[in-house]
C-alpha cells in the first residue's frame, strides 16, 4: 500500500481542432501548479489532461480540408502534446484521447450503467444548435440567427430522433448536494451562479445523433443507427483515465479517495459542476469534490480578444520571447484568478521586467557574486521543506496571494542588501560583511523553494547556483 495521501486533478479537454490558446495555456498551467503543490506537500498525485476527439466540428473541418478523420485528430493531438513542454507542465501527466480504445469502452458501460437506472430514453426532438457550443439555442440567444460566441458557425436544425439524458430529474440532488458541499465551486460567484440556473429548471439534453449524419463518435450500445453526442463521451474521459471501470484499485485510490479537483474556464461552468454530476449521480458513482472555475482572457480594457481585432496574443509568442516560467508567473501573479483580465504583451513585458530582471534575477546575481568573492562559508545552509513553508493561500487556488508574498520576500532581501551594505562594510568588518551575505542566501534558498510549484525550472537553477555557491555566468533573465 502507498503511504501518500491520493489526490486527483484534471483540466478539461479541449478540442483539437485549433491551435493551443492563451486561455487553455493558463488552465493547464494553474492546474500544473496545484499538482506540484499537492506533490510537495507529500501527496500522491494524478493529474490528467487530453483532447476531446469526437465532436461534430472536427469532423466538418476534416471532410472541409478533405482529410480522414482520424488523421486529421492525430494530427492535431500531436500538436497539443507539445503543450506539455512549452509549458512546462509536470512529466507525468496523463494524457487522455477520447479516440483511445479504452476510453471508448468505459463510455459504453457508463451510458449501460445509466441507461439500466432509467435515466436515458429516446425522442423525436427539434433544436437550434451551435456546434461551437455543443448546446441547444434558444432564438433568444442568437443574434442574426448566429451564436454570438460563435459567429462563423451556421446553426444547425435538428430534427431527429436521438437519446436523452433525464437531467430534469437531478434538480433536487444536485441541491441538495451543493448544500452539503458549500465549497464544491470556487469561486463564490460561480457557485451562485450554478445554484440560480439549477433552481430555475433543468432540461433533459440530447446525447446522441443519427450515425447516418453524424458518423464520428462512439457507438450507442445496443444501437446500430446512433452514436454517443459530446457529453457521455467527453466527460466520462475524467473517470475512464483512471482505467475504470476494470481498474477499480485506481479508481477507488484517486476518485473515490483523492478529492478528485477539476480546473475549468467560465464557459464550463454547467458542464462541470451540473451536467457530469448529475451524470455521476445517474451512473451511482461519487460526485467531484470541488470545480475551480477560470475567468477569460481579453485584449486590451476588456475587448474580446479576435483575430480581426488583432490582438490574440498566442502561448508561443509570450514562451518564445520571456521562457516557459515568465508565462507560468504571469497566469499566476498578474492575472485575476477568478474574474476575466487583459493579456496583452505590454503587460507580459512589464512584469517581465520589474519582476524577472530586476527581481529574482538581480537579487541572485549580487548576492552570490558577493559570496562567491567575499569567500562566505554557506556550507551550513539547509534548505527549508516547502511543506513547512507553503503558503496557505494555495489551498484557496489564490497565486496571487502565494506569489505577491514570495516578491516581497524578494523585496525584504534587496532591501537587506541595500541597508547593510555588505560591499562597503566588507572593507573595514569582513565578518560582518559575510554574516550580511549569509543572511541574503538562506533567503534566497527559502524564495527558491516556495517558487518550486510556480516557477519550477527557474526554482531549481537558483537552488543549483546556491548549492554550488556561484555567481550565474549569465543574467537567469536578460533585459529585454
Ligand atoms: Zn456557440
Amino acid at each position: 500500500m502507498n503511504e501518500q495521501k491520493p489526490f486527483y486533478i484534471t483540466t478539461t479537454l479541449p478540442y483539437v481542432n485549433a491551435e493551443p490558446h492563451v486561455g487553455f495555456a493558463m488552465e493547464i498551467i494553474r492546474a500544473d501548479i496545484f499538482a506540484r503543490y499537492k506533490k510537495l506537500m507529500g501527496y500522491d498525485v494524478f493529474f490528467n489532461t487530453g483532447t476531446d476527439e469526437h465532436c461534430q466540428k472536427l469532423w466538418a473541418d476534416a471532410l472541409k480540408v478533405g482529410e480522414d478523420v482520424k488523421t486529421y485528430v492525430d494530427r492535431h493531438a500531436v500538436m497539443f502534446r507539445g503543450l506539455k513542454e512549452m509549458l512546462g507542465i509536470s512529466d507525468d501527466i496523463h494524457f487522455i484521447r477520447t479516440t483511445d480504445a479504452h476510453h471508448e469502452s468505459a463510455a459504453q458501460e457508463f451510458w449501460k450503467r445509466v441507461e439500466q437506472n432509467g435515466y436515458i430514453y429516446k425522442k423525436q426532438y427539434q433544436i437550434k444548435y451551435c456546434v461551437g457550443c455543443e448546446l441547444e439555442k434558444t432564438d433568444s440567444e442568437l443574434i442574426d440567427s448566429k451564436c454570438p460566441i460563435h459567429p462563423t458557425y451556421t446553426i444547425e436544425l435538428i430534427d431527429e430522433e436521438n437519446y436523452f439524458f433525464k437531467f430534469s430529474a437531478f434538480q433536487k440532488p444536485l441541491l441538495d448536494f451543493y448544500a452539503k458541499n458549500p465549497h464544491f465551486v470556487v469561486p463564490d460567484f460561480r457557485f451562485h451562479e450554478i445554484k440560480t440556473f439549477i433552481e430555475a429548471g433543468l432540461e433533459d439534453f440530447s446525447i446522441s445523433r443519427l450515425k447516418s449524419k453524424m458518423p464520428w463518435g462512439v457507438a450507442v450500445p445496443g444501437d446500430d443507427t446512433q452514436v454517443m453526442y459530446v457529453w457521455f463521451d467527453a466527460l466520462v474521459n475524467y473517470i475512464s483515465t483512471l482505467g475504470w471501470p476494470e481498474n477499480s484499485d485506481q479508481f477507488e485510490t484517486f476518485w473515490k479517495n483523492g478529492n478528485p479537483t477539476q480546473y475549468c474556464g467560465k464557459d464550463n461552468l454547467r458542464q462541470q459542476s451540473a451536467m457530469w454530476q448529475a451524470m455521476l449521480m445517474a451512473a451511482d458513482l461519487p460526485n467531484s469534490h470541488q470545480i475551480v472555475i477560470n475567468g477569460f482572457f481579453t485584449g486590451d480594457g476588456g475587448i474580446k480578444m479576435s483575430k480581426s481585432i488583432g490582438n490574440v496574443v498566442t502561448p508561443n509568442q509570450v514562451v518564445d520571447e520571456y521562457g516557459t516560467d515568465m508565462l507560468r508567473l504571469f497566469v499566476s501573479k498578474e492575472v485575476s484568478m477568478f474574474e476575466d483580465s487583459p493579456f496583452t504583451l505590454e503587460r507580459v513585458a512589464a512584469t517581465y521586467n520589474a519582476n524577472l530582471v530586476n527581481g529574482i534575477g538581480n537579487l541572485v546575481s549580487r548576492s552570490l557574486t558577493m559570496a562567491q568573492s567575499y569567500d562566505v562559508d554557506i556550507n551550513d545552509l539547509v534548505f527549508p521543506q516547502f511543506a513547512d513553508i507553503a503558503h496557505p493561500a494555495y489551498e484557496r487556488f489564490d497565486y496571487a496571494e502565494v506569489t505577491n508574498s514570495i516578491w516581497a520576500e524578494i523585496a525584504d532581501l534587496d532591501k537587506y542588501i541595500t541597508d547593510t551594505e555588505p560591499f562597503k562594510t566588507f572593507k573595514v568588518d569582513p565578518d560582518k560583511a559575510r554574516a550580511d551575505v549569509h543572511h541574503v542566501i538562506t533567503g534566497l534558498a527559502r524564495v527558491s523553494m516556495l517558487l518550486q510549484p510556480i516557477m519550477p525550472a527557474t526554482a531549481d537553477k537558483i537552488a543549483e547556483l546556491i548549492k554550488k555557491r556561484e555567481k550565474p555566468s549569465e543574467p537567469l533573465f536578460i533585459r529585454k
